[in-house]
């Protein structure tokens, strides 16, 4: 039977242990590379991240390695996840930031890997299953639904020890294709499909719309949480031991993000700083307000002038190591 709150996630059986601790705030993502070959229509890396060798946890930047533990730290990280790009294409990556983590955090700190798919050789997973404690893979055609379907029987006949399943966006139109993949993949022992709201973002959005999606709140594209529930309904009771969850985009931005910057705001915030319920923190910065201040000033500037250079504003922001970006500034006085 399966279970959902309205709109936000609905699971069938249970849900990875890779989610569960997304749900609580306390997995670090770990961007490896926002290099990828796949090149899927509806992909939300941001440009700015899009095709660079970059690494980020979370949204800091990272160029040392600590700079990962004290990400981890700031957020009391139970667990992580690699994430691109496609992270395969920097296995050394992979293999000094995994030992890193199971050094300092134990053999218990969750890991979980997405890959796309066409670089996971069997070779691959066996060498990930040493390394990782979940292998997320993103099929898109009937050859690599294929390729999955052979990666778990090879699993199973190998014994290797990782979990393994698909991600995937529900795609208005198509879930008969994930109905039958679904059944499928319970039949070769995978152990999850997790279902994504397929998401639009300000660089997908023309696409998107081109090709006949209708774009929704939240970053949501329209018919995907329908589509989700047709697909979950005929799938309980013809599959015997699959997990399937589907994780809306509102879930993703009120619970997950805002319970991790909950986290971060409350272990990291400093001495003249409050932390609030939204994951942002809130202090008063003196003196003159800041440089670009009018884009996200909450009060009318004509009531604002009189303050500035004595009492201060109030700002609210992320609580990144930078506190940007700033969410709103009010002056003091104003309330
Ligand atoms: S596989 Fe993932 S990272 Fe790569 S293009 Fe597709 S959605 Fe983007």
């Amino acid at each position: 039977m399966a279970r959902s709150s309205p709109r936000l996630s609905l699971f069938l059986r249970g849900i990875p242990e890779g989610c569960r601790l997304c749900m609580r705030g306390s997995k670090l993502v770990i961007f490896l590379t926002g290099v990828c070959p796949e090149g899927c229509f509806y992909c939300p890396i941001s440009p700015s991240r899009m095709g660079r060798r970059l690494v980020f946890a979370d949204e800091e930047r990272v160029e040392k390695l600590s700079e990962i533990l004290e990400e981890a730290d700031a957020i009391g990280a139970e667990g992580a996840s690699f994430t691109g790009g496609e992270p395969l294409l920097e296995p050394r990556r992979i293999e000094v930031v995994s030992r890193m983590l199971k050094d300092v955090y134990g053999d218990e700190f969750h890991i979980h890997l997405y890959t796309g798919g066409s670089l996971l050789s069997r070779s691959m997973l066996r060498w990930l299953s040493r390394l990782v404690d979940e292998v997320r893979v993103h099929p898109r055609s009937r050859a690599q639904w294929e390729h999955v379907v052979r990666l778990a029987e090879y699993r199973g006949l190998e014994g290797l020890d990782v979990s393994l399943g698909v991600e995937v966006p529900v795609i208005p139109g198509r879930g008969d294709e994930l109905v039958y993949w679904i059944r499928r993949l319970d039949s070769v022992g995978v152990d999850f499909v997790n279902l994504n709201e397929l998401e639009w973002a300000p660089h997908t959005a023309t696409r998107l719309r081109e090709m006949g999606f209708r774009l929704g709140d939240h970053g949501a594209v329209e018919g995907s949480w329908e589509e989700a529930v047709r697909v979950l309904g005929e799938v309980a009771s013809s599959t015997r031991r699959i997990m399937v969850h589907y994780c809306s985009s509102l879930y993703k931005d009120r619970v997950q993000l805002r319970m991790r910057n909950y986290r971060k705001a409350l272990r990291s915030r400093r001495g003249y700083e409050v932390e609030e319920v939204e994951g942002l923190v809130a202090f008063l910065e003196p003196g003159r307000p800041p440089i670009g201040f009018e884009d996200y000033c909450s009060i009318d500037l004509s009531r604002c002038w009189p303050c500035i250079g004595v009492e201060g504003c109030i700002v609210e922001a992320y609580p990144s190591r930078s506190r940007l970006p700033r969410v709103s500034v009010r002056c003091r006085g104003s309330g």
